[in-house]
C-alpha cells in the first residue's frame, strides 16, 4: 500500500482544510517496565494458560497468529497549528510512504 507523504484533511483546531504531513508511527515499547497494577495482575495469571512443551509451541505462538496483514497507525500533522490526528487506520502487509510532489 503506498501513501502519499502530503494529503489535504480536515483540521478540527483551525477549521478548515489544510495540506496535513502524513507520518507513519512505529509501535512504541512502555518504558520502565510494569506498573504495579500490571505487576499485580501478571502474579495473579501465574500457573495458568498454556506456556508450550517441549513437542509443541505455546497457544500464543500457533493459533492467534492467524492473521496476515496489520493495522497501520498513520498520524496526520497540520503545518498551521502542529495538531496531531490519527487517520483511518487500513490494514496493509507492507505500507510505503511516498513523496508527492
Ligand atoms: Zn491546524
Amino acid at each position: 500500500m503506498r501513501i502519499p507523504d502530503k494529503l489535504s484533511a480536515y483540521c478540527k483546531k483551525c477549521k478548515k482544510h489544510q495540506v496535513h504531513k502524513v507520518k507513519q508511527e512505529k509501535g512504541g515499547r512502555r518504558s520502565g517496565g510494569l506498573n504495579w497494577s500490571h505487576r499485580r495482575e501478571k502474579h495473579r495469571r501465574r500457573g495458568h494458560g498454556n506456556l508450550g512443551r517441549y513437542s509443541k509451541r505455546a497457544v500464543t505462538q500457533t493459533k492467534m497468529a492467524s492473521k496476515t496483514s496489520k493495522k497501520v497507525d498513520l498520524r496526520l500533522e497540520c503545518p498551521e497549528c502542529g495538531k496531531k490526528a490519527v487517520m483511518n487506520r487500513p490494514r496493509a502487509k507492507r505500507v510505503e510512504v511516498f513523496r508527492a510532489l
